[in-house]
């Protein structure tokens, strides 16, 4: 199976889990990751980071990662779990990969 085909097939099978029951209505929540640096687990928090943040918008269901790479040094950057103002303006999209890679 080629990537494009495997990717198109993942989406399929996403879209069919998380629109269905069980499903988490994230599309449309902003969302903040925090740079916490090289370190991560518990207790790291973004004191250890480059003080860095991204906003994300959530623009279909489905998983979003815990975890991102920060742009700016490299190290972890981590999710605020939505806990964060919903009327501050996104930097960044998470989208399901449709296969058109
Ligand atoms: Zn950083």
């Amino acid at each position: 199976m080629s990537r494009t085909r495997e990717i198109a097939a993942a989406a399929e099978a996403a879209g069919k889990h998380f629109n269905g029951r069980d499903g988490f209505a994230n599309a449309g929540l902003k969302n903040l990751y925090v740079c916490i640096g090289e370190s991560m687990g518990v207790g790291a928090d973004s004191s250890s980071g480059c003080g860095q943040a991204m906003w994300t918008i959530d623009r279909e269901p489905g998983v979003t990662p815990f975890l991102a790479k920060c742009r700016h040094c490299g190290g972890y950057a981590q999710s605020k779990a939505y806990r964060v103002p919903q009327d501050t303006a996104a930097d960044f999209e998470w989208y399901r990969p449709d296969g058109r890679a």
